[in-house]
C-alpha cells in the first residue's frame, strides 16, 4: 500500500451566472488517509478557491457531502483515497452532483428541493396514538423496535433515490418510502391509511421494481429494498 496517490480527478462543473457546464481535471497529490472531503478542501486550498462542494458534520450522519463517484453515490466523507483506489482499481476518478434535484452549482444541488419528496410524505407522527401507559412516556418494547430499527438509520443522503432510476420517474423515492414506513411501524403513529394512500398511489412502491440498487449504495447499510418489499407486502407488524 502506498503512502501517497496521485489522484486525477474529473469533477462536473457548473457555473450559475453564466449556466455554463464542464468537465475540469486536476491532478493532486493525496496521502493514503485522506478523505474525498479533504482531497476537495486541498484542491480549493492548492489548485482552485471556486471549486464549490458541499459537507456539514464529515461524519457520514449528516448526508450533505453525497456525490456520484465513477457512477455510485456515496458520501465523499466516509471515501478515503486509499479505499477509494482499492475499491475502484484505479487512481482516476469521475466525480458528479447526485442526480434528484437541480444543481446549483458544481457538486451542490438544491437539497431543498430533494427534500420536497420526504416531506411529502409528512416524516412525523400524524395521528398520536393512545398511549397504554396513560400519564407516562410512551415506552416502545424493544421487540417491537428491532423490526424498523435498521430503517431508523437513515440519514436522507439521497444515494440511494440517484442509483433508483425510477426516482427519475415518479416515484417518491426510496428514501421517503423508508421515511413513511417508520412512521406506519411506530406504536405511536395511528395514521397508516392515510400514509399507505400515498404509498400505493402512481408515485409510489409500485413504481420500485426491485433492483436493489437501493440497498446496494445505501452508506448506512439499511436494506432499503427490503424494506420496500414489505410495504408492497403489507408487513408492517
Ligand atoms: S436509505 Fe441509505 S442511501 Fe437512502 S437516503 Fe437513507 S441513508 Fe441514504
Ligand atoms: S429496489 Fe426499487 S427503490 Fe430500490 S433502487 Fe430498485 S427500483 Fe429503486
Amino acid at each position: 500500500m502506498k503512502e501517497r496517490y496521485a489522484l486525477t480527478l474529473n469533477i462536473s462543473r457548473y457555473d450559475p451566472a453564466t449556466r455554463k457546464s464542464w468537465v475540469q481535471e486536476y491532478r493532486i497529490e493525496a496521502g493514503r488517509i485522506l478523505r474525498f472531503t479533504d482531497v476537495f478542501r486541498k484542491i480549493n486550498k492548492e489548485l482552485d478557491p471556486t471549486f464549490a462542494w458541499n459537507s456539514s458534520c464529515e461524519h457520514a450522519q449528516c448526508g450533505s457531502c453525497s456525490v456520484v463517484i465513477n457512477g455510485k453515490p456515496m458520501l465523499a466523507c466516509e471515501l478515503l483515497v486509499e479505499n477509494s483506489v482499492e475499491q475502484f482499481k484505479t487512481e482516476t476518478f469521475t466525480i458528479g452532483p447526485i442526480t434528484v434535484a437541480p444543481v446549483l452549482r458544481d457538486l451542490i444541488v438544491d437539497l431543498e428541493k430533494a427534500y420536497d419528496r420526504v416531506h411529502s410524505i409528512q416524516p412525523f407522527i400524524i395521528k398520536p396514538s393512545k398511549n397504554p401507559h396513560q400519564g407516562e412516556e410512551y415506552r416502545i418494547s424493544p421487540r417491537v423496535m428491532e423490526k424498523y430499527l435498521e430503517a431508523t438509520r437513515c440519514v436522507n443522503c439521497f444515494c440511494c433515490a440517484t442509483a433508483c432510476i425510477s426516482s427519475q420517474k415518479g416515484f417518491i423515492g426510496p428514501n421517503a418510502v423508508l421515511a413513511s414506513l417508520v412512521r406506519i411501524m411506530d406504536p405511536r403513529e395511528d395514521a397508516t391509511e392515510e400514509r399507505l394512500k400515498l404509498l400505493y398511489s402512481g408515485e409510489g412502491v409500485y413504481r420500485c421494481h426491485t433492483s436493489m440498487a437501493c440497498s446496494s449504495v445505501c452508506p448506512k447499510k439499511i436494506d432499503v429494498a427490503h424494506f420496500i418489499g414489505m410495504v408492497k407486502e403489507g408487513l408492517f407488524s
